[in-house]
């Protein structure tokens, strides 16, 4: 059993994390928050206090740190007795913070692959580029790294292997789609981090084609999809971090990542990429004055956390999964419908940090009572989904399936399992 959780970050995905686990402290212990700036992390406190969404009586505390110094981080780790660390930083933070938990002992969690702040999208797969390099290290240690454990990547990741072991013999394509058809009302805004979310779409497009990697420009390739609740949706070829791992995993063909973008999104967007605004390259002013482009215009955009209160409508993020069962063609659609309005009424946030926070306290709590405290480092995918997956019904997040025998809701321990692959001593560590 592991506990007590330090969250390092914030922001939009820490606000929810810090919710969810104060909800679940009675399996979680002491939650401590840590991020450059107190005053943040002690507003995440009180607003969970006003929503009294904390059930047992332990400690809730804000810290100040720079999670980029390693020695300040073990510091905080050792002195509050984290044994779990769930990053929700910056993804540039993900290498220290590692470090200092593989130092520590603690288990580590994050939800986005780590980021060179001077490199727009890596080559794939981008995990080997940073975080497989520390698996040795991870397991010489004994030390439980889940990577990516957000919704996508995350939940998206073991819809994928979950579809595999349950429905299918043999799988030809798994297609991730990402819908948001909620509104903000703002004349624009980024959901998450604009930083990070403009960086995804600056340079290649990387997806998984005929078992191969396969490079795109942006808006090259669209799609039609016919998606439960939020209807006809139209999404973009994508790169997206979980196709780095799950290509590497899964053994299947094709793997593509798709997002909904509004053609106001994509306006906006190309006439700020096409002026160099979204450049993370510095440029000098005429006033001798030393600016990223990116970073100037993350400051002009409103706070994502801002959005929730007159966010309306929903998300429907899932995976689409063909293949074959038993000799005859097999579709599966494994999703989850999400409320910007009941997200906000619940935590005070939006759907899409939502979406992301809620999954890595489910992986949290998972480590914690032992199911996936695995002592090494894995991706999603490596993990048996069905705890998860039942988990997640329990504590916010719902999964759905859609298939020939209609739509109903999952509950992973009913379905059929025909191919069930589960390493067994991920199960039982
Ligand atoms: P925000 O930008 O809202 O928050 C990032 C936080 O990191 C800030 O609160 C900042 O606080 C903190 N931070 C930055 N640098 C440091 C540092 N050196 N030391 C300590 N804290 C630091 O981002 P989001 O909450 O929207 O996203 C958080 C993470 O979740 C990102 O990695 C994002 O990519 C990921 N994400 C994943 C999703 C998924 O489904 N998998 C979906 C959405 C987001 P301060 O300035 O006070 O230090």
């Amino acid at each position: 059993m592991k506990r007590n959780v330090l969250i390092i970050g914030a922001g939009g995905v820490a606000h929810v994390a810090a919710h969810k686990c104060a909800q679940n402290n009675i399996v979680l212990g002491d939650i401590h928050i840590a991020s450059r700036t107190l005053g943040k992390c002690q507003a995440i406190i009180d607003s969970i206090k006003k929503k009294r969404n904390q059930r047992g009586s332990g400690l809730l505390k804000a810290h100040q740190l720079d999670a980029m110094d390693v020695e300040a981080t073990k510091a905080l780790i050792r002195s509050t007795g984290s044994q779990i660390v769930i990053n929700v930083g910056s993804p540039f933070l993900n290498m220290s913070v590692m470090t200092a938990c593989i130092e520590t002992g603690a288990a580590y969690l994050d939800t986005a692959i780590h980021e060179n702040p001077d490199r727009v999208c890596e080559p794939p797969p981008w995990y080997g580029n940073y975080e497989w390099k520390r698996r040795d290290a991870c397991r010489e240690a004994g030390v439980t790294t889940i990577l990516g454990v957000g919704f996508d990547p995350g939940v998206v990741n073991a819809y994928g292997r979950f579809a595999m072991d349950a429905y299918f013999d043999e799988v030809d394509s798994i297609d991730i789609i990402d819908i948001n058809a909620g509104s903000h009302g703002h004349y624009f805004a980024t959901n998450f981090d604009p930083e990070i979310n403009f960086r995804e779409f600056t340079s290649k497009v990387w997806s998984w084609e005929g078992g191969k990697w396969k490079a795109s420009k942006m808006f090259e390739h669209r799609k039609d999809w016919d998606l439960p609740v939020v209807g006809k949706s139209t999404a973009y070829l994508t790169g997206h971090d979980e196709l780095h791992s799950m290509s590497k995993n899964l053994g299947v063909p094709n793997i593509r990542f798709w997002m909904g973008f509004g053609e106001h999104y994509i306006n906006v967007f190309t006439v700020l990429n096409n002026l160099g605004l979204l450049s993370e390259k510095p440029v000098r002013t005429a006033e001798g004055l030393e600016v990223v482009p990116l970073k100037v215009v993350k400051a002009v955009l409103p706070d994502p956390a801002s959005l929730a209160p007159t966010y309306t409508g929903k998300t429907c993020i899932g995976d689409l999964v063909k293949g074959r069962k038993d000799g005859k063609p097999q579709e599966v659609l494994v999703y989850n419908v999400c409320d910007h309005k009941d997200c906000y009424e619940e935590v005070g946030s939006q759907a899409i940090s939502y979406t992301a926070g809620v999954p890595v306290v489910a992986a949290a709590m998972l480590i914690a009572k032992g199911v996936w405290d695995v002592r090494q480092m894995v991706n999603v995918e490596e993990l048996d989904p069905k705890p998860f997956i039942e988990l997640m019904n329990q504590i916010g997040l719902v999964t759905r399936v859609r298939d020939a025998k209609g739509d109903r809701v999952l509950d992973p321990y009913k379905e059929s399992v025909a191919t069930v692959r589960v390493r067994k001593q991920f199960v039982d560590a």
